[in-house]
């Protein structure tokens, strides 16, 4: 089962056991049939069904150095700039084709963080968590599967690190060393696409210390495991998936974001064949610095994707307004380009620039990966700004798709809500619903600013990486003074 298509996947997801999964104060019998999360998985599904389209094949799959056989790019280790550049175009490509978050792609930066990472401490520590870990990828790689990467802790007390919390379990921690494994305890924030995978990667979120030691680990479990626990992030506008009428979701297929949870581990065990960090609080920054700079490559990719529908979007609204062609709206829609393309510009820069690990995994380089962030954390806004500019305040006050299908109401609406006559109303609200649920939901918005980590994250690793004092020799070198700090 290499290359799993989208209805096997939904099969395969049907045959796990019973999740512990938690949405508006109540537990979930099943998953992958309940309307709050299907639009979330419909979006996962495309990622298995590119792999088989003709025409993407060769971004959407790639061959593993591990089995040797063609697998899903999700799962595979980049082993080239090749690779990195592609990974980029695949994501925008999926998130023109959703118009959304695909998920699939935090548990694909994990496994490559831990590729790289544990062949460090092997390196360093002569310990043989890479031989562990290349057997637990030809797992995932041979039955083709979706895993979540669970990398933020709930934290507890910002100004605090994880052994000075009051509480011990505000970060993932390590509570029982047995003989088979360990157990852990803890909370992961914001896990995307976590209900509908079969794996959960788990890796630290922040450097450690020496005092840390509990709380410097990685490991991977299935969603099924006893002592996981789900709970359905609320989002703008979830309700409206519950109803009978379908358009007022904007994006009714693949929803205007995925599903994020709140995962517990409530003394977990983990069988030591799926442990990968252990107490070595050196690599913890290193896994998290690794896997950031993938997630970080990423946004230009999938952001610039899901910016193409809303320009998109945006254009059509201007046509059905009856203003395609007024100067300003023209001026308008190439801004939204100019950003949007810039976004891209800089996924790809991050990749061409990419380079080889010891490991012999590459990955994108890490200055222009956060600049590429940084960027994603502004223009999006500015995209979403110009969308509503466009299209009017009707993208915020329009009656609902159920007063359209109303016998006594429909009729005013309609007539009402025209405004280019060659075109229907109901295309009309459809287009501002689509923009309405996109700027005003967590997929393409707060995803932007804070997923891959917050802003003041990346200006730390630009503050980091870009050597300044280069930059003061350069000035004094031809000002003709001595560079002294
Ligand atoms: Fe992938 Fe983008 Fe969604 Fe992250 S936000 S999982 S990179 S599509
Ligand atoms: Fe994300």
């Amino acid at each position: 089962m290499v290359l799993m298509t989208g209805e096997e996947y939904i099969k395969s997801l049907k045959r796990r056991k019973k999740l512990e999964v938690y949405a508006f104060g109540e537990e979930i019998d099943d998953p992958v049939e309940h309307p709050l999360l299907r639009p979330s998985l419909y979006s996962i599904v495309e990622t298995y069904e590119i792999a088989h389209d003709e025409k993407y094949k060769d971004l959407a799959t790639a061959k593993s150095h591990l089995i040797g056989e063609i697998i899903n790019r999700f799962t595979h280790i980049h082993q080239s700039v090749d690779d990195l550049v592609k990974k980029v175009k695949l994501l925008r490509v999926l998130c023109q084709r959703t118009g959304t978050c695909v998920q699939r792609c935090v548990g694909w930066d994990a496994l490559n963080a831990l590729y790289i990472t544990t062949y460090e401490i092997d390196a360093k520590h002569g310990t043989n968590y890479h031989e562990r870990f290349k057997n637990y990828l030809k797992y995932v790689q041979q039955n083709d599967l979706m895993c979540a990467g669970a990398m933020t802790d709930v934290k507890g007390d910002r100004s605090l690190r994880p052994y000075e919390q009051k509480d011990p379990d505000l970060y993932v921690r390590i509570v029982e060393r047995r003989d088979d494994g360990i157990v852990v305890r803890g909370a992961k924030a914001h896990t995307t696409g976590a209900v509908h995978s079969h794996e959960i990667i788990v890796l630290p979120t922040r450097a450690m210390t020496e005092n840390d030691r509990d709380y410097a680990v990685a490991f991977a479990i299935p969603t099924d495991t006893e002592g996981v626990k789900m709970i359905v992030g609320r989002q703008m506008g979830d309700r409206r998936r519950l109803e009978e009428e379908w358009f007022d979701l904007g994006n009714y297929k693949y929803g205007a974001t995925g599903h994020e949870t709140l995962t517990i581990f409530d003394d977990v065990f983990v069988p030591w064949d799926r442990v990968f960090m252990c107490g070595e609080v050196e690599f913890a920054g290193m896994v998290v610095e690794t896997f950031s700079s993938y997630h970080r490559q990423n946004y230009g990719g999938c952001k610039a994707g899901m910016g193409d529908v809303l320009i998109g979007a945006s254009a059509l609204a201007a046509l059905y307004n009856g203003v395609p062609n007024a100067p300003h709206i023209r001026e308008k829609l190439v801004e939204m380009v100019h950003m949007n393309e810039t976004l891209y510009a800089c996924a790809l820069a991050c990749s061409y620039e990419g380079y080889k690990t010891p490991s012999g995994a590459y990955r994108p380089e890490p200055l222009l990966a956060n600049v590429c962030k940084l960027n994603v954390t502004r223009f999006p806004y500015e995209i979403a700004r110009l969308s509503h500019d466009i299209a009017g305040g009707l993208v915020a006050t329009m009656p609902s798709e159920k007063d359209l299908r109303n016998e006594k109401l429909g009729k005013y609406i309609v007539k009402y809500l025209q405004a280019n006559a060659k075109y229907p109303t109901e295309h009309r609200m459809r287009v501002f619903r689509l923009i309405e649920n996109m700027t005003m939901s967590t997929g393409y918005l707060i995803e932007s600013l804070h997923g891959a980590g917050s802003p003041q994250t990346q200006r730390i690793m630009i503050s980091r990486l870009a050597n300044f004092k280069e930059k003061m020799k350069m000035a004094a070198r031809l000002v003709g003074v001595p560079f002294e700090e």
